[in-house]
């Protein structure tokens, strides 16, 4: 490990426009560092700021970049209001990861191609221009969606998948302002050189906004696959709400994840939905939407077969509705009530 400085911020301005890299739960960040991957000057502790709650807004919620993963889940109100954001942070790794990992580190984490893993190989998510081991390489967790031969890698988080499906907002403060950007479209997708960064240097993500489910509340379901029941990143996942009155859909979200560099809303497959009976055809229509345009970068061809059926059982399974007490998911000790 590098030598570095180390600053605990004890304003939201002393952390914003900081020169160095943003610590928070440190559990990506440190072991980016370990292995030479992250090589920060200086870390600015953000642990002390106040930005632990969870507050009631318009029917939604307002969620504060340090809240833990594991606080987040439990949250009688997300559980509520959002029970495919539980079920997507408790299907990510262990109970004391979610512990510490915090709600902007899960937004801000790396991505897990393996070549960008390694500092030897050259990578242009790490350095633009220097090439993209992954072209050629071990593909089959790479992107079908959106990639370009810059760099094929996929995002890996979990909860993104659940935030973009419901329109979660992530609120941003910098050295020149505040703004906002939709969960669906924060994280950019590769361009002809590289992957631009999310974040303009010394910006701080301060809060996620989550706005009313409405009618998707009790209809709302993440669906994760992966090679091991617990401790896996997934291969490809899916948060769906559906929204049924007088036996035809009147809404629907569907955001798939492990396809591409961001978590992918697929809002042509949500507006074909609309006025369709609830039914397996329906979401299999809706599911091939989702893919259109999808294309392996590699030999991750199942990939797009796999997408498409894991968003066909998540809407299933949210147009059969969420259960009053959810399941324990394998390997998790998910089960908590849904309706308080
Ligand atoms: C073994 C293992 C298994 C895992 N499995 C899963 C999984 O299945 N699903 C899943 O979704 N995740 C998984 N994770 C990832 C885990 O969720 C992330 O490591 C965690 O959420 C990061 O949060 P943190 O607070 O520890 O962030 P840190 O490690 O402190 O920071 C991560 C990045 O975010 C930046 N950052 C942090 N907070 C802010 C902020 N407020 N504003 C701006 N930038 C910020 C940091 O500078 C850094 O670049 C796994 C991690 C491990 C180690
Ligand atoms: S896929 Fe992206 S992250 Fe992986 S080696 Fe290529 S440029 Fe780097």
């Amino acid at each position: 490990m590098n030598l570095f400085d180390y600053t605990r911020a004890d304003t939201l301005e002393a952390a914003m426009g900081a020169d160095g890299a943003i610590l928070a739960g440190g559990t990506n960040l440190l072991d980016l560092m370990k292995i030479g991957v992250a090589t920060p000057s200086r870390l600015v502790d953000i642990t002390r700021l106040p930005m632990r709650g969870i507050d009631d807004h318009n029917g939604g919620l307002r969620i504060g970049a340090m809240v833990s993963n594991a606080d987040l889940a439990r949250d009688p109100r997300v559980l509520a209001r959002f029970p495919a954001v539980a079920e997507a942070l408790l299907s990510g790794a262990s109970p004391q990861l979610r512990n510490a990992a915090s709600t902007g580190g899960n937004v801000m984490q790396a991505t897990r191609c393996s070549y960008f893993q390694d500092p030897l190989s050259p990578c242009n998510r790490r350095q633009a221009g220097s090439g993209c081991s992954a072209i050629g390489g071990v593909t089959r967790n790479h992107s079908v969606l959106g990639w370009t031969d810059a760099c094929i890698a996929t995002h890996p988080s979990d909860l993104c998948v659940a935030l973009a499906a419901f329109d979660a907002v992530v609120e941003i403060a910098g050295p020149t302002g505040r703004r906002e950007m939709p969960m669906a479209e924060f994280h950019p997708l590769p361009d002809a050189t590289g992957v631009p960064p999310a974040l303009a240097a010394g910006e701080v993500i301060t809060h996620i906004r989550l706005p009313d489910p409405g009618g998707m509340a009790r209809h709302a379901r993440y669906v994760k696959l992966r090679e091991r029941t617990s401790y896996a990143f997934a291969i490809v996942s899916a948060a769906a709400g559906v929204h049924v009155m007088d036996g035809r859909i009147v809404a629907a979200r569907l955001a798939l994840g492990g396809v591409a560099a961001r978590p992918w809303r697929a809002h042509a497959a949500e507006a074909g939905l609309i006025g369709q009976p609830p039914s397996e055809d329906a979401f299999a229509h809706a599911a091939a939407l989702a893919l259109q345009g999808a294309a392996p970068s590699g030999d991750n061809a199942v990939k797009i077969v796999l997408a498409q059926r894991i968003a066909i059982r998540a809407l299933m399974q949210a147009a059969a509705g969420t259960p009053d007490r959810m399941p324990a998911l394998p390997a998790s000790v998910f089960e908590g009530d849904v309706h308080g």
